[in-house]
């Protein structure tokens, strides 16, 4: 009976309804929670703007989560949901980057 699978669904949607979601009214309906965008701006006239949010979708037993990514240069704007795994990936490889880069930089000077 598709009306008491979908009546079951909205129970587990909201019992499990983290803090951080922002789209309450929506996230009822769509299964997906989410935060809001947190800005990545060092200097505030970067030409090219990173946001990252959470996301959780409430998919099958275990669903699904992790980081959203948005890059955007005026009204062009890519996002996409990356999973905890690869966001903590990302930090290690950014992490690695970046002292690559200082340690280039500090030999040239
Ligand atoms: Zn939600």
């Amino acid at each position: 009976m598709p009306t008491s699978e979908a009546r079951s669904g909205e129970v587990a949607i909201r019992r499990s309804h983290p803090a951080w979601c922002e789209s309450e009214n929506e996230c009822g309906t769509t299964a997906l929670h989410l935060s809001g965008l947190w800005s990545v701006a060092p200097r505030g006239d970067e030409v090219i703007q990173v946001r990252a949010g959470l996301w959780r979708m409430d998919v099958g037993p275990a669903g699904a989560e992790g980081v959203a990514v948005e890059l955007s240069v005026g009204e062009d704007v890519e996002w996409w949901p990356i999973d905890l795994a690869q966001a903590r990936a990302l930090v290690r490889v950014l992490n690695d980057l970046l002292r690559n880069a200082d340690r280039a930089s500090s030999r040239a000077a």
